[in-house]
């Protein structure tokens, strides 16, 4: 297949990418590179040893969209582009709304006139809100996510499915990430937050590498079994494959289509804590402070629905994803910028 990814040059968009070539797909990205480097898509072309077709530009940019469309052939489209960072989404919850919502209609309506209908979205499972029983199944009600960021991602999930209802040619997978982690095993392409990162693995790693002093545990009151906060962790390169299963999937299912992607077990923050210090060797001082606000104590998926529909499943361990993450982080200590 010819396949549009947007937000191709993203953390999980080239590690998608790279399984698209891989498979014996034609990847054109479109990226505007607002948290992101061409870099990472040189690693992919060179990693598959095939040519990734890079646009740069918005997705809000409908009449480049248009441009896309009509100078290719493209047969479906994996939307990632998005901001993500749950503390700036409440800062400035505008530019969320714009960017995650708008975007991601531009986008549907420029595929409509291209008459383009197979779409996969990257949703999240903070969807589900603060479900009161694990782990979480699709059929779980939505739930109200607690910050602007998951409320464009339950926003857009919504919008997407009234836009299939009202034309059966749409083939759309809504896609519930649960914690992606990890780096490829060549250590070549990862995860580059730029400035002090928001989640617990790169904030442990950028502890390792000695740029920052601790971390911060966020509450150990929680009802969990050491009182930390609990996740489902899945490493990034099964969670491109798993794209790639529901790509096939939905070429042959009109309609929506939802499903988790995590490991279906849960992790807490101490855990994760050893699990890092053992698959590396390197000593990570922590301080335990007080609760995130918005956090929730656990999440972790029920992952039947995508081994049966999908053929799909994680396969990937913690211990994995700490020793790739770990590579990455000594091949690359100022991220793409080497
Ligand atoms: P990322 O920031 O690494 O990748 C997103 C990419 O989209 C970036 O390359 C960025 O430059 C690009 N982008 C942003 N806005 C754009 C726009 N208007 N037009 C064109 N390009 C634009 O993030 P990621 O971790 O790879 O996440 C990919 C998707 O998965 C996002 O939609 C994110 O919300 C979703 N998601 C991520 C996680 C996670 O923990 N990483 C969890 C659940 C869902
Ligand atoms: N966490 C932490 N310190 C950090 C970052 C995260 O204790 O510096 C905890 C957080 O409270 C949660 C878990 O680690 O329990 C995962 O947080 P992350 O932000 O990675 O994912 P999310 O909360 O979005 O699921």
């Amino acid at each position: 297949m010819n396949v549009l990814v947007t937000g191709g040059a993203g953390y999980i968009g080239s590690h998608t990418a790279l399984a698209l070539l891989e498979a014996g797909h034609s990847v054109t990205v479109l990226d505007n590179l607002t948290n992101s480097s061409t870099v990472a898509l040189q690693r992919v072309e060179a990693l598959s040893g095939r040519p990734v077709n890079f646009v740069n530009g918005d997705i809000l940019d409908s009449t480049l969209l248009d441009t896309i469309f009509s100078s290719q052939s493209i047969d479906a489209v994996l939307h990632f582009a998005g901001l993500k960072a749950v503390g700036e989404s409440a800062a400035e919850p505008l530019t969320y709304f714009i960017n995650n919502v708008t975007g991601s209609l531009t986008l549907c309506n420029a595929m409509k006139k291209a008459n383009v209908f197979n779409l996969v979205f990257s949703s999240s499972a903070t969807v589900y809100g603060e479900p009161t029983s694990m782990p979480i199944s699709e059929d779980f009600e939505t739930g109200a996510p607690t910050n602007p960021y998951g409320r464009s991602k339950l926003m857009v999930e919504e919008c997407l499915k009234d836009i299939a209802a009202s034309d059966s040619r749409w083939c759309i997978a809504l896609l519930r990430y649960f914690n992606p982690v990890g780096a490829h095993s060549s250590g070549m392409i990862g995860e580059n937050p730029s400035g002090l990162p928001n989640n617990l693995l790169p904030f442990i790693s950028k502890v390792a590498a000695g740029k920052l002093k601790e971390l911060c545990v966020f509450g150990d009151d929680y009802p969990t079994v050491d009182g930390t906060g609990m996740r489902d962790y899945i490493h990034v390169v099964d969670l491109a494959d798993g794209h790639l299963k529901a790509l096939n999937r939905i070429v042959k299912s009109p309609g929506v289509s939802v499903w988790n992607l995590g490991r279906g077990e849960g992790y807490t923050v101490l855990q994760m804590i050893s699990a890092f210090e053992n698959a590396t060797g390197c000593k990570i001082p922590y301080r335990v402070v007080a609760r995130r606000s918005g956090d929730i104590a656990e999440c972790w998926a029920d992952t039947y629905k995508a081994q049966v529909e999908l053929g799909w499943t994680a396969l990937r361990t913690v211990e994995d994803m700490m020793i790739d993450t770990w590579r990455w982080i000594r091949k690359n200590p100022d991220g793409y910028k080497n």
